[in-house]
């Protein structure tokens, strides 16, 4: 672990102390900052964790949300009573040192592992992947690494689409190869960084660091974290922010229903917002900031449900995957048979096509997502009783799934994010952590970065 890395866990670890040793520190500095009024904007993870830290430090924190409810990109569903269902993150990714690891165990939510190697391979024909087919793709798996590797220590960035396809020349271009290529471009790189291959940077997609372990889900959906979180906080719901003056001594926000003055803001909007300009800035965000917002991309990745009347399928594999005639078609899988013992598949559909099939209906979309598994397990499959689709790019509180680095973006631009505006604006969010972007525990993290940075001023 680095210096930077053990900084943060220390942090992290504070905001673990017990509720008597948080409530002596509070008592010690509330009487300064009783008088100290912070908004938090957005009660995602990254707000909620400012707002929390903050509130137990003694400010006086008020969050805005423009949702009916809280969570933002984590989002667990009810429509199913008996199987609660998420729409955003599931997994917290690298067990092992994940601050959320710690918060999950606070509030007492149960984790479940799953295991990657816990798979199961589907070829273009809908049988299992022959053995001699499987060694041609680790082969090409590892040239693929290898490229990447090479292209990151290059001169000039290119585009991953650039990099994979160099690969496939030498590999020996046929239809063959490039399914192979494709699977791995969409099952290793566009499901799990959100961006399209042909915008992904081959120098910097995966710049953000990783925490060991399995990766594990809850059995009673991720909104027992934001939960916990909020408990005790004050928070405004339907509160859509259009305008932040931050030019006099205090901040003001107007939202669709009113405005809201403080000493300071913590703003945790998603880029794709960000990037739309939907909320209007008085005097605009400096320069350095609107580059860096614009110059970061929002990927997609969404998620369809579906629930069958009983299990067809391997019931002892967490992943099934298939490598597609298309490019990104229903090629990852996840199923939650031995999980959580339910007949419920979770297709994804990643970057350009997750783009694409958000103007579908949702037929259109069950009816796509039922031609795949009928391929693979036969005509005979019964109907799904029921689904649950998402569409992040289309949501207005989201405008995509999570951040990438594409072509000309580097870890500078979050790392720019992250620094406080005139000490009165503290953005936060899973996009400016360049540590770990993109994910639930990077959220949390940018949120408690913005309270110390708060605390500390
Ligand atoms: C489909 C999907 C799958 C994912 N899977 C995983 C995973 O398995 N593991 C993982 O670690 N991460 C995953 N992620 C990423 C993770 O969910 C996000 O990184 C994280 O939740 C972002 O938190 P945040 O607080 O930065 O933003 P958000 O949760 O988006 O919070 C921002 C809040 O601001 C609100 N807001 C927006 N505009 C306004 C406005 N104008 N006025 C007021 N409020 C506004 C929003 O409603 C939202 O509540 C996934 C994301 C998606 C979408």
């Amino acid at each position: 672990m680095d210096r930077r890395s053990l900084l943060r866990l220390l942090l992290v670890i504070g905001f673990g102390l017990d509720a008597k040793s948080r409530a002596t520190a509070s008592a010690r500095e509330g009487n300064e900052r009783m008088s100290q009024q912070v908004i938090v904007i957005g009660a995602g993870l990254a707000g909620l964790a400012a707002a929390r830290e903050l509130q137990n430090h003694g400010f006086q924190v008020v969050v805005l949300e423009g949702r009916n409810r809280i969570g933002g990109r984590l989002w667990t569903s009810n429509k199913w009573p008996d199987i609660p269902v998420d729409l955003g993150a599931s997994w917290i990714h690298g067990l092992v040192g994940n601050p959320l690891t710690e918060l999950a165990k606070r509030a007492k939510a149960e984790i479940i592992e799953t295991s990657y190697e816990s798979n199961r391979l589907y070829d273009v024909d809908g049988q299992e992947i022959a053995e001699a087919k499987e060694q041609r793709l680790d082969r090409l798996r590892i040239q693929l690494e290898s490229a990447i590797e090479s292209a990151q220590d290059a001169d000039q960035d290119v585009s991953l689409r650039r990099v994979i396809d160099r690969v496939a020349v030498r590999f020996g271009d046929n239809v063959e190869t490039r399914q192979l290529v494709n699977f791995l471009a969409s099952s290793t790189l566009e499901q799990e960084y959100a961006g399209s291959v042909e915008r992904m940077s081959a120098q910097w997609f995966d710049s953000a660091e990783e925490f060991d372990g399995e990766d594990g889900l809850f059995p009673g959906g991720y909104h027992q974290i934001t939960k916990f979180l909020a408990d005790g906080l004050k928070i405004e719901t339907n509160q859509v922010v259009q305008q932040i003056d931050w030019n006099q001594d205090q901040v003001r926000v107007t939202t669709n229903k009113g405005e809201f003055t403080a000493d300071r803001m913590v703003l945790t909007l998603p880029l794709g917002v960000l990037k739309a300009e939907q909320v209007e800035f008085s005097p605009p965000l400096p320069n350095a900031y609107r580059s860096a917002i614009q110059k970061l991309e929002m990927g997609v990745l969404n998620k369809c449900y579906l629930r069958f009347p009983r299990v067809f399928w391997p019931q002892d594999v967490d992943w099934l995957e298939c490598i597609t005639v298309k490019h990104g078609e229903w090629v990852e899988w996840v199923s939650f048979a031995r999980t959580i013992k339910a007949p419920v598949l979770l297709g994804f559909n990643a970057a350009d096509r997750g783009r694409e099939i958000e103007a579908w209906t949702d037929q259109q979309i069950v009816s796509s997502a039922m031609a795949t598994l009928r391929h693979l397990f036969g005509p005979d499959i019964p109907a799904p009783i029921d689904y649950q689709v998402t569409r992040w790019a289309s949501d207005p509180l989201a405008l995509g799934s999570y951040s990438f680095n594409p072509v000309g973006a580097d870890p500078k631009l979050r790392r720019q994010l992250a620094k406080p505006i005139a000490d009165k604006l503290y953005l936060a969010g899973e996009a400016t952590d360049h540590e770990y972007f993109g994910t639930a525990h990077g959220a949390y993290l940018s949120g408690l970065r913005a309270a110390a940075q708060i605390i500390d001023n």
